[in-house]
């Protein structure tokens, strides 16, 4: 039988025996300083068991991971119209592109790379104090963990609004097609704060109970909505390393730039790994190892 604890301390341990751990996010300052050798995995299971080794209770801003979370309130909130302004085509570029955006005429590729998300919380915001919004975010994340103890980073989140101009440029350009409603900026600002909630690897795997169909977690959306995410999270869940990522641990992922992963193995587990060092796609690389070593060793992928 299966001893996922030892499993999971192995993975660890090896993860910090190979000391191949990339260097954290750097155009955001906050990011940039944080120390890369670090490691932590949390897995939920059907019987409602959590496992975990390394760092499991230290907090992590999500970053990209809350376009999971920001995906599944807009459906909840507007349902299919979204797809009238968002595709659902992986893109083939990195996370922050601008280059198809011309040719696709303002239309994202994914509600996953940067332009797609900052659509996807333009529709949230829609006819409402950001201040509302993001505490209505705030609390459909708590509720996906059954955890209150969630909370957002103020100085990540000015720490990249200070420097983002990237985004800032993406939404300008959003803005530029009409495919922004709101002012850029007051998109941007609420962006950047969904972006630095703090969660562990214990409430990540948690909060994706809900996407795995695992029994007994919060029915905050339906089986549809959630199979529609776990197939975007497959196919662009990791930018242009998303079929890399498929090919190594064939499971729908969504990789944050902060060093988190949320992996989903439907009707089986919920993952949450951070390893704040990135690799070439800015995803986690000891991260996507350990992934990778999890699925080989378990059979959970979907093929
Ligand atoms: N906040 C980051 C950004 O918008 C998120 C990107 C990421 O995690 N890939 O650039």
């Amino acid at each position: 039988m299966l001893d996922l604890q030892a499993l999971l301390t192995s993975i660890s341990d090896r993860i910090y025996h190979e000391a191949d751990w990339g260097q954290p996010a750097q155009y955001i300052p906050d990011l940039a300083e944080i120390e890369p050798a670090q490691f932590a995995i949390s897995v939920c299971m059907a019987d409602g068991a959590t496992y975990s080794a390394g760092l499991a209770n230290q907090r992590f801003t999500i970053q990209s991971i809350s376009k999971v979370f920001a995906l599944i309130a807009t459906l909840g909130r507007i349902g299919d119209q979204l797809w009238a302004r968002v595709d659902r085509e992986p893109s083939g570029t990195a996370f922050d592109s601008i280059v198809l955006l011309e040719s696709d005429k303002g239309h994202p590729r994914n509600p996953f790379v940067n332009a797609g998300a900052i659509v996807t919380t333009d529709a949230l915001l829609s006819g409402r104090e950001p201040k509302l919004a993001l505490a209505e975010f705030l609390h459909l994340v708590r509720a996906m963990t059954e955890d209150d103890d969630i909370h957002i980073n103020g100085a990540v989140a000015r720490s990249e609004q200070e420097t983002g101009a990237r985004n800032k440029a993406l939404a300008h350009y959003l803005a530029s097609y009409e495919n922004l409603f709101n002012p850029p900026d007051l998109v941007l600002g609420t962006y950047f704060h969904q972006c630095a909630i703090e969660m562990t690897t214990i409430q990540l795997a948690r909060a994706g109970r809900v996407l795995a169909g695992l029994k007994g977690s919060p029915r905050v959306m339906s089986l549809n909505h959630a199979r529609r995410v776990n197939a975007l999270m497959m196919t662009c869940g990791h930018y242009d390393g998303s079929g890399d990522f498929a090919f190594r641990v064939g499971l729908p992922g969504k990789s944050g730039v902060g060093g988190g992963i949320l992996i989903i193995a439907p009707n089986v587990a919920s993952i949450g790994i951070w390893s704040p060092g990135l690799n070439f796609y800015g995803n986690s690389n000891a991260g996507t190892r350990a992934a990778a070593y999890l699925t080989q060793e378990t059979g959970w992928s979907v093929f």
